[in-house]
């Protein structure tokens, strides 16, 4: 295992600090410091940066963050069987380390970090993780204030995150992705590589945003996508009348074959459904 700090391996850490793994909270933790610097360095340079890291647990990804030169990682924690942990990590790396305890979702991530340069990193816990993901692609404000996010996914979430029109997994969630920002699979890993192991494959996904993303209404953008792809299967000129008004018209303004399906159309082509329908209610 490598070095990368003089900390105590983090098995001993859990053993010392009783963390038994809760299901509840998503805890699969990753003990490999090798592993975890391979993510931290798929988020690029971190120096100069604030990282902020999501369920931080008993800080293996801290720790990799940290000696892998970020000037400051900012964790969010709900356990706080962790914290203990997390502050002899905060003690060995003085004044670098900020543990803030609570639940990431009721979290104010700007007024947490201070404003940017943010990267954020995380291995998310699964039942918060897309949410997550949603909440930084769609901030009102864009650029946004992160710069990328380097996060592990299970890999079939993953999948939809990076789908692009005609691929299987295409969806919502690639849409949104899409719209904002550039997403891209960097690595998977077995469930071995976990404690627990979970039961399917992980992977990180790397996320940076579009500089000049199409102009779009988002709740209409929501809306367009949630109708298509609720009846994928179905011609967009049927899958789309829960929307109301007159569908055929509405595809028409659009650019957009009423006889198409949903994972035939590219980002840009939902960007122009959305933005007509906006323009229509
Ligand atoms: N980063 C550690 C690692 O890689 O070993 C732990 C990752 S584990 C998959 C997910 C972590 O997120 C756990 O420490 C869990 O307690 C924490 N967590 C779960 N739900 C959370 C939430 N809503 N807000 C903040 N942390 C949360």
């Amino acid at each position: 295992m490598a070095q990368i700090d003089d900390l105590p391996p983090l098995r001993e850490v859990i053993a010392a600090h009783g963390l038994d793994a809760k299901k509840s909270l998503g805890q699969n933790f990753l003990l490999d410091l090798n592993l975890t610097s391979r993510i931290a360095r798929t988020a690029g340079d971190l120096t100069g940066h604030t990282v902020l890291e999501i369920g931080p647990g008993p800080g293996g990804l801290t720790r990799a963050l940290l000696a892998n030169g970020a000037r400051k990682v900012v964790a969010i924690e709900k356990d706080t069987r962790c914290l203990a942990a997390l502050a002899e990590i905060a003690a060995h790396y003085p004044g670098r380390l900020e543990v803030i305890e609570g639940d990431a979702l009721d979290i104010d991530p700007v007024a947490a970090t201070g404003g940017g340069p943010v990267k954020i990193a995380a291995n998310l816990p699964y039942n918060v993780g897309t949410q997550l993901l949603l909440n930084w692609i769609t901030v009102a404000d864009w650029p946004p204030f992160w710069s990328s996010l380097t996060l592990m996914f299970q890999k079939e979430v993953g999948s939809r995150i990076v789908a692009k029109q005609g691929d299987k997994a295409y969806g919502r969630l690639g849409v949104l992705a899409g719209w904002r920002s550039h997403a891209a699979m960097a690595f998977d890993l077995s469930p071995k590589a976990f404690t627990p192991p979970p039961k399917v494959t992980s992977t990180v996904v790397h996320v940076t945003p579009r500089q000049a993303p199409a102009p779009c209404d988002l709740a209409a953008l929501e809306k367009v996508t949630a109708a298509a792809f609720g009846q994928r299967r179905k011609m967009l000129r049927s899958s789309l009348k829960t929307l109301g008004g007159d569908t055929e018209a509405l595809l028409g303004k659009a650019d957009i074959k009423p006889t198409a399906r949903a994972e035939e159309i590219d980002v840009d082509g939902f960007v122009r459904l959305a933005n007509t329908y906006s323009a229509t209610v």
